[in-house]
């Protein structure tokens, strides 16, 4: 059996689902489907999930309920399905602005995740509709389980107990991506683009074969198409390489998605809708990875900003970091990366967490616990990272790496070798992040 997931773009329309009906039915063990919410149509469109997120602020706004109606309705009358078949739709959409929650934010989770629960019951509508055999699988009956906050959160290991359990033949299975429920019973969503999660969770519960994630490009890149023209599409990598590569910036897949698929050792396909029969990329277990170049990756994000602490004699202070961490422990501050020299610190931080007074607040009480000479926000940050099973036991990469750059007279903030040595990550200005990417590209990967 497989897992399959369409994103966002694969399901916007009625010609894009009319290809996933296609897809599906070209491979008899493809068996449950996971669906996003309906993407955009057009570059200039907005998804569905952005509707709702207006609509959670503005509940009593006829525009949004009719802009959201006519994004579903404009898929169910492509195929012919009778109106009363689409009242149940219409009945959720108008009835999420009459509920009452006991909070905002359960309230946006919960009009966040109808984004994919109405398209999840509209496609099973659909399908039986034409004559395909198919349930609609709310999270809540799968048992998904979640903790953590109402807006990202974390699946927890009673799911797979529960989802092997769910009762089916050999029906299709219609499942939402995006949610689950907490132990009091309400939606909780995972993380933005994270239908993926959905799908691994569902890959791993039910032992498939294999997990195919479908989006709209025909393969992962080494590097972004908008920085390298026509980059090598990578035809197999390892699930780490993935993980580094999807949180410094390859947005086909969603960083934790890998998780329950790394812990139920399932191989993930990624494919693209608008054309089924390329190959893809493959995510496969260390066992099964051969290894044919050097470099698998090299992706760029501008999402970081960094702390930068100078102050002599830093190595022999014991418990210098520690103070810093209570600060940042304080102010809820996550941080990404530390790495550190014998005088200077950087602390590398996701910018989306924080806000100019929070950073302010905790830059002052750091330099008042820590007193250091110099202490500087860098907002202008970003991040490259390199990635390759086959860098392992290179000798030379970073001379490659550093050559090429300092070639091209780019100069580097930072950089930092994981003990995993498959990734050298590497800070540089944001005005040379496209430079330094095709730079690395051409020089070292091939
Ligand atoms: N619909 C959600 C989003 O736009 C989740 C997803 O598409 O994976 O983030």
């Amino acid at each position: 059996m497989k897992v399959v997931k369409f994103g966002g773009s694969s399901l916007a329309n009625g010609p894009q689902l009319e290809k996933v009906i296609n897809i599906m039915q070209a491979d008899d063990q493809r068996q449950i489907l996971v669906v996003s919410a309906p993407g955009k149509r057009q570059a200039d469109d907005v998804k569905v999930t952005d509707l709702l997120i207006q609509y959670a602020v503005n509940p009593q706004s006829e525009i949004l309920q009719k802009e959201i109606y006519n994004r579903y309705w404009e898929i169910a009358n492509y195929f012919s399905l009778p109106v009363e078949k689409f009242s149940q739709i219409d009945a959720q959409i108008k009835k999420l602005a009459l509920t009452t929650f006991a909070n905002s934010a359960d309230q946006l989770a919960a009009f966040k995740a109808h984004g994919e629960k109405l398209n999840a019951m509209l496609i099973a509508l659909i399908f039986n509709h034409l004559g395909l055999p198919a349930i609609y699988a709310d999270p809540k009956a799968l048992g998904i389980l979640v903790t953590g906050t109402a807006d990202s959160a974390q699946v927890s290991e009673f799911t797979y107990q529960n989802i092997k359990r769910f009762p089916f033949d050999d029906e299709y299975l219609i499942v939402p991506g995006f949610y689950g429920y907490t132990a009091d019973d309400q939606i909780a969503t995972f993380a933005r683009g994270g239908s993926d999660i959905t799908g691994s969770i569902m890959a791993r519960g039910l032992k498939a074969e294999l997990y195919e994630n479908f989006t709209d490009v025909s393969a992962i890149y080494a590097a972004n198409p908008n920085i390298v023209a026509h980059p090598r599409a990578i035809s197999q990598m390892s699930y780490k390489e993935m993980r580094e590569l999807a949180y410094a910036g390859f947005q086909v897949f969603n960083d934790e998605a890998i998780i329950p698929a790394i812990q139920g050792n399932i191989t993930i396909n990624v494919k693209n809708t608008n054309d089924p029969s390329a190959p893809g990329t493959l995510i496969v277990p260390d066992t099964e990875l051969s290894i044919k170049h050097k470099i698998t990756g090299v992706a760029n994000s501008n999402r970081f900003a960094a702390i930068y602490l100078h102050r002599y004699l830093l190595n022999k202070e014991v418990g210098f970091t520690l103070k810093i961490l209570q600060i940042l422990l304080k102010y809820n501050i996550s941080y990404e990366h530390m790495p550190s020299g014998i005088d200077d610190l950087t602390i590398i931080l996701d910018k989306s967490q924080i806000d100019e007074q929070v950073i302010n607040l905790a830059m002052a009480e750091i330099q008042q616990a820590v007193k250091p000479d110099i202490l500087e926000w860098y907002e202008d940050y970003a991040i490259i990272m390199v990635v390759g099973e086959g860098m392992r036991n290179q000798v030379g990469v970073l001379t490659d790496i550093l050559n090429a750059l300092s070639t091209r007279n780019i100069g580097v903030k930072m950089i930092n070798q994981g003990a995993s040595r498959i990734a050298v990550m590497l800070g540089v200005a944001q005005a040379d992040v496209a430079d330094a990417v095709a730079a690395i590209y051409t020089d070292c990967t091939n």
